[in-house]
């Protein structure tokens, strides 16, 4: 932006190039330029109830605190309606709040020099041609501009509410791509925007249309809206009613508005107490834990209300960081009236409303969990990891967590079991909660380990998020019984017997000899990439598999490294083959073949390899195909 003459200014390259979009945007998109303007109504008139809070020496104290908008020359309203003049007249809109009002260093930074990286944002989004400019002008902070959708012309003519302050300004423009700011007329506080609307959006100016798009989007605006002397919204504050009182229909209105997710939540918590504290709360959970481009919620947190003010927009005080996807409202007459945002943090009261919430949001999952199996799945899928996160970052939330926590199991068919479920289902002899680790579930499902496991019918716990293993030492055990990683070669099963254990094993197609060739192979190839090789007892139906060398749990932890692309080594497991295995004993015969040797070679580095991939450990995959192009080769030329 540049000054031209004294009082008119250039808009930069970036917001001329948005006023040009918007000015040819699409007729169905232009409703939302109301809720932008009353969202920064709304905003202002916010932010001077907050100063007044604790300064009463602004302009107009006593000001009713509210929207009004006049359609001055609206043809409806006209009784005189066949005056030519007032007919061809071009519509006017006016929207008019007692908010904080703007100085002219504020409109000359707020509507012109600081939309700049905003707008630059925002053509970038709309480039990549997904959204529509309505959908989500407001998030790059340019909502303002919206106005130009409809408007031939805008005046916003404004008086801070600074005392020392003793004039007013009007910014004016017609969206092309100069403004000017000039002085103006006007008694009281705050802010007037005069639209005067394009020929083809002269439907703004019909009260009935604007009141539709005020409840579509506006309902729930907290300060009073008049079109006329007809008050527009709602405006109520839906939390500090009953739940009783409350329709489907206003929570899923008063979500959409919040929020702007046209999804319905997951779930609502709306409850209200006066003891220990007094609070009345609407909380949310959204059906996604990541929140879209399209959310009107920028910041995690949830917005904190005393005596119907709003003290704090993103107050992350009240629940533990990794409940930070509840959304919603918190509101306590007992906070008092004068905190500041900086004190809020420390007061007592805040204390207990924390304690209040947390708990409440628990009691909420832990019934959810109990009564709604097919929604808690739902809840779990998303935020599953976020209940992880609490375990490893909080670990005093380990108890309230833990009945929280649900896995498919190798037993339990895709379902979701919880640790309470499987303590159950325990076989006689168990007293060990059985896990394996890895990628996703359909890897996990084959993997080597399970061979006993599946043979005795025993349960094991799908582990295939990355911080399932990060948090094994932390959940170390659940009602007494220990944790542990089936990978562990020490491990001992309950005596049940093997329900296909072959009389006595056929292990002589492979002479001791070849067998002990293979070996030796094997170590020399992987070399100090392993800890040892060795013949397995457990195997069935696989060939091979990678077990720890000694129970530690610890040890997994390296796994996060691979996940988060930080650097990453891949931890020596110890290879155990199995004996009887087809794969390995046409390996071992094969190494006594002259020529056998680059097949067995690049077998067994394949081996490995897929075992890695097997155990989630693999730090990249791809790596392996010009091998497996070469055994291809092989295997075809020898066909
Ligand atoms: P955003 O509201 O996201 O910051 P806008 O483009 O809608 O972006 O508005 C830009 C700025 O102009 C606001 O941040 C605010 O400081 C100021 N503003 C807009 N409308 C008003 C108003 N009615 N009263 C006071 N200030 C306003």
């Amino acid at each position: 932006m540049e000054a031209t003459t004294a009082n008119s200014y250039t808009f930069k390259a970036e917001v001329k190039q948005l006023l040009t979009i918007l000015a040819h945007s699409l007729y169905k998109e232009r409703d939302i330029f109301l809720r932008e303007l009353i969202s920064n109504a709304s905003d202002a008139l916010t932010r001077i109830q907050f100063e007044m809070l604790t300064n009463r020496e602004v302009l107009d104290a006593d000001a009713e605190l509210a929207i009004r908008i006049e359609t001055p020359n609206n043809k409806e309203d006209d009784a005189d309606a066949s005056n030519d003049d007032a007919k061809n007249a071009p519509k006017v809109l006016i929207i008019r709040d007692s908010g904080i009002g703007m100085t002219r260093a504020d409109l000359e930074r707020n509507l012109g020099t600081i939309a700049q990286s905003g707008a630059r944002d925002f053509l970038s989004k709309l480039e990549t041609g997904k959204i529509e400019p309505g959908d989500m002008i407001g998030q790059f902070g340019v909502g303002f501009y919206s106005v130009f959708m409809v408007a031939e012309e805008v005046r916003v003519i404004s008086r801070s509410h600074h005392l020392n302050e003793s004039n007013a300004y009007a910014w004016i423009s017609d969206g092309s791509d100069q403004f000017r700011i000039e002085p103006a007329t006007k008694a009281e506080r705050g802010t007037e925007i005069h639209i005067t609307l394009k020929k083809d959006a002269e439907e703004y100016a019909q009260a009935w249309k604007l009141r539709q798009i005020i409840k579509k989007h506006s309902d729930f605006v907290r300060f009073p809206i008049f079109i006329g002397d007809e008050q527009a919204n709602q405006q109520t504050s839906l939390w500090r009613k009953n739940a009783s009182e409350v329709s489907a229909d206003d929570y899923q209105k008063f979500y959409q508005q919040l929020t702007y997710d046209f999804e319905e939540p997951l779930t609502k918590i709306h409850f209200s107490s006066d003891a220990p504290v007094n609070v009345r709360a609407l909380l949310f959970i959204s059906n996604k834990r990541e929140k879209t481009m399209m959310s009107a919620r920028k910041e995690p947190g949830v917005m904190l209300y005393s005596h119907n003010v709003l003290i704090q927009e993103y107050c992350t005080d009240l629940l533990p960081k990794w409940l930070n996807f509840v959304d919603g409202v918190v509101d306590s007459e007992d906070l008092p009236l004068n905190v500041s945002r900086e004190t809020v943090q420390n007061n007592r009261v805040m204390k207990q409303l924390a304690k209040t919430i947390r708990a409440r949001v628990l009691r909420e999952l832990k019934s959810m969990a109990e009564k709604d199996a097919d929604k808690y799945t739902a809840f779990w899928n998303e935020y599953g990891r976020a209940i992880r996160e609490g375990i490893a970052i909080d670990h005093e939330a380990k108890d309230e967590t833990m009945p929280l926590l649900r896995y498919a199991t190798s037993k339990s068919d895709g379902k979701l079991l919880s640790l309470e479920d499987y303590v159950k289902q325990m076989a006689e002899g168990q007293n060990e909660l059985y896990y394996v680790l890895g990628d996703d579930l359909k890897s996990v499902a084959h993997s080597p380990h399970l061979d006993p496991f599946k043979a005795r019918d025993l349960q094991v716990l799908y582990w295939v998020d990355p911080l399932d293993a990060y948090i094994a030492p932390i959940l170390n055990e659940y009602q007494g019984k220990k944790f542990r990683n089936i990978d562990d070669p020490e491990l001992e099963l309950p005596s049940i017997a093997d329900k296909n254990e072959p009389e006595t094993k056929e292990n002589d197609s492979v002479t001791d000899a070849d067998f002990g060739i293979l070996i030796s192979r094997i170590k020399q190839i992987l070399g100090d990439r392993i800890v040892d090789v060795k013949a397995s007892k457990v195997l069935k139906d696989s060939p091979i598999r990678l077990v720890s060398p000694k129970d530690d749990m610890d040890r997994e932890r390296g796994r996060l490294n691979r996940f988060f692309d930080r650097e990453y080594k891949v931890p020596k497991k110890l290879v155990e083959i199995n004996r009887t295995h087809p794969i390995i004993t046409d390996l071992a015969k094969t190494l006594n073949k002259p020529l056998g040797s680059e097949l067995v070679d690049l077998s067994i580095e394949q081996m490995y390899d897929s075992a890695l991939v097997q155990e989630g450990l693999h730090p990249n995959p791809a790596d392996m195909l010009p091998r497996i192009q070469r055994l291809m080769a092989m295997a075809l030329n020898r066909g």
